[in-house]
């Protein structure tokens, strides 16, 4: 797909392929204002660039669902999906930005049923919903079925979908490059586009684009134990604290409660949807006890918590793989499910217990824990994917550049996330990014290859340069000249992701993130910063991107336990055992952190719905 001459400079350059950029594209594509452009003769420049094939991004792995109140299958409401959200989020949700979420969901639903995406239906032809934790109907009363499925492989047909409506809409795509730098103007008021490397041709290129979209997906690579693919090491992230840009609520990352025991690998909450239940070593069914009236299908923070409370009190089991390991486990069990219907609806999780636990999820037990699973804090946005600058009074939009899915923060996720509203906020939220760049490429029509303002192409050329002299030193470094032989990116990343596991992971307090910060900044920094490549060739070369995925995770690490250790409450995902209780009098508010700084505050947004009790 790879076209042969790039060239470079573009309307619009969007990093990432995955649900977000993809629906960014096309949210520019389909727009009034881009068929307005083509109308009056000028067609504009979009290109996607990825660091995979855009076909394996991470969004192809999503199984459960897309939340939408369709009320295909019973009485159901945009208010509740609002008020589920913002309740879920633990009230650090953005309540203007939740509630064009909840919205606007059957619309965003509706679109992709129309590009292609085969949802699983009803016997009346209707689409099919399933319950996931936290949506209910009515505030609050009980459970409602509001999360559209395809079997369990719903990314899969969404990512398919929208690739190949935007390969219908003839997008650009730069497939296995590397975005390493975004380039911004002194004041970080503007952006001027990016700096990527070719995987296949070991070069770098500067990209000038008048506007920039960052969709990069999430960072769970931070953690040892997670369901995220090897690529979702936070680039974008680390990309906007590299430039200067603030992260918001980066501190709030969602443990998944059913990862496969060894693995990580995510077991659907629709495995607990479709009847599963969470049973400790005495064999009861204990999330009854911690969340009466949503048991299983509490919110997923609750459930990860309940079983470690479980664990911690000596009621975990081991891996059955590993009968003398530690008991950090408890059952899922999905005997009480009829097979047939197993088979039917949880496909993928059938196929992921039997390949990798050598397990019958019909007959058998089997050993899950919690998985670091979302990240729901990110680069700050507003509702059209802008993203600004918190100066400590109001949002400071830098021009042209934009951010969508799980590297950015609209904020509609707060302090933890319900199944089902990452998709649908990736779609949604991308889809209006997409839009308001063909809106700014509109309002200026100066047509494609308009060189941009000479400052920025001065900056973006220096970041080329500077980039390009990175790898002439971890080239010569491979010489022997520099650095330490032993170490490499890979062991960076495993002693970092198990400091952040024993840091941060589910539980956390003043002791366990200090440790982790002096290990962090401390001898996992300096590592990072001496690493070289242990071969020459610049065309593909894994170890090179290896090396800026480590830097960039160390530089996340750094600013996450930062922003936890500047919280002291305990809100949804995020539990500090010294501050147990939410304290809304003085931590109802967005952190907003850059590189090396302390966080500032931003209020969050509240608009109908007064914090209250979060009773599961
Ligand atoms: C196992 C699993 C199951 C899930 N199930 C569900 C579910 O059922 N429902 C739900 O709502 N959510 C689910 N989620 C969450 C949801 O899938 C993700 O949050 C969402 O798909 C993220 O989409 P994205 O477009 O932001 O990022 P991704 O799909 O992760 O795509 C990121 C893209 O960025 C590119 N990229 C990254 N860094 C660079 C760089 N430096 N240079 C160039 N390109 C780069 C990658 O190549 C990739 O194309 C699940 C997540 C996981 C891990």
């Amino acid at each position: 797909m790879t076209p042969k001459h790039i060239e470079e400079q573009y309307d619009a350059v969007i990093v990432g392929a995955g649900a977000a950029g993809l629906s960014a594209a096309l949210g520019f594509h389909r727009s009034d204002a881009a068929r307005g452009l083509r109308e009056a003769g000028i067609e504009p420049k979009v290109l996607v660039v990825s660091k995979l094939q855009p076909l394996r991004s991470h969004t192809g792995s999503a199984e459960g669902g897309i939340a939408a109140s369709l009320a295909d299958m019973e009485p159901d409401e945009w208010r509740w999906h609002y008020y589920d959200t913002v309740k879920g989020g633990d009230w650090l949700v953005d309540q203007d930005a939740a509630r064009l979420l909840a919205e606007d969901a059957p619309m965003t639903v509706i679109n992709l049923e129309r590009s292609g995406v085969a949802f699983s239906r009803t016997a009346d032809g209707r689409i099919a919903q399933r319950r996931f934790g936290g949506h209910t109907s009515d505030f609050g009363a009980r459970p409602v079925k509001r999360a559209a499925y395809s079997a369990d492989r719903i990314g899969h047909q969404i990512l398919h979908t929208l690739w190949q409506q935007c390969v219908h809409y003839g997008v650009d795509f730069a497939e296995e490059w590397v975005v390493t730098d975004l380039v911004l103007d002194e004041t970080l008021t503007h952006a001027a586009g990016v700096v990527a490397f070719d995987t296949h041709a070991g070069v770098t290129h500067a990209i000038a684009a008048r506007n920039t979209v960052l969709a990069t997906g999430g960072a769970g690579r931070l953690f040892h134990t997670t369901s995220n693919s090897h690529d979702l090491t936070g680039d974008g992230m680390a990309l906007a604290l590299d430039a200067g840009l603030q992260l918001e609520d980066i501190e709030f990352v969602q443990f998944h409660p059913t990862g496969l025991a060894h693995t990580g690998i995510l077991l659907s909450e629709a495995s607990r949807g479709e009847g599963g239940v969470l049973r400790n070593a005495d064999g009861d069914a204990f999330m009854a006890s911690y969340a009466p009236g949503h048991a299983d299908l509490a919110a997923r923070d609750v459930v990860s918590r309940a079983i470690r409370s479980e664990t911690d009190a000596g009621r975990g089991v081991a891996d059955p793989r590993d009968p003398d390991g530690p008991k950090d486990c408890v059952w899922l069990d999905m005997t009480g499910i009829d097979p047939e219907r197993m088979r039917r609806n949880l496909p993928q999780v059938v196929e992921t217990i039997e390949d990798y636990a050598g397990l019958d999820p019909a007959k058998d037990l089997v050993p899950v824990k919690p998985t670091a699973h979302y990240t729901m804090g990110g680069i700050p946005v507003t509702t059209d994917g802008e993203v600004y600058v918190w100066d400590g009074e109001r949002r400071n939009i830098v021009e042209g550049l934009y951010a969508a899915g799980e590297c950015a923060c609209v904020s509609v996720h707060g302090a933890n996330r319900l199944g089902g509203n990452s998709l649908l906020d990736a779609c949604l939220f991308g889809t209006r990014a997409g839009q308001a760049v063909a809106a700014r490429v509109a309002a200026n029509p100066v047509g494609a290859g308009t060189p941009s303002d000479p400052t920025l192409e001065e900056a973006l050329d220096a970041a080329k340069t500077a980039r390009d002299a990175d790898i002439d030193a971890l080239v010569t470094g491979a010489a022997g000249d520099a650095g330490d032989d032993d170490d490499n990116a890979y062991r960076v990343m495993a002693d970092l992701s198990e400091t952040m596991e024993r840091g941060v992971a589910v539980l956390c307090d003043a002791g366990s993130i200090a440790r982790a910060q002096v290990v962090v900044d401390g001898p996992i920094a300096e590592r990072a910063r001496r690493l070289r490549l242990h071969a020459e060739a610049r065309a593909f070369n894994q170890e090179l991107t290896a090396i800026w995925e480590a830097r960039h995770l160390v530089r996340l690490a750094e600013v996450m336990l930062a922003a936890t250790d500047a919280r002291h409450e305990s809100r949804g995902s995020l539990k500090r055992t010294d501050f147990p209780e939410r304290d809304d009098g003085t931590c109802l508010n967005h952190s907003m952190t850059a590189a090396d700084a302390a966080p500032l505050r931003q209020p969050v947004r509240i608009v109908d719905i007064e914090p209250g009790a979060r009773s599961y």
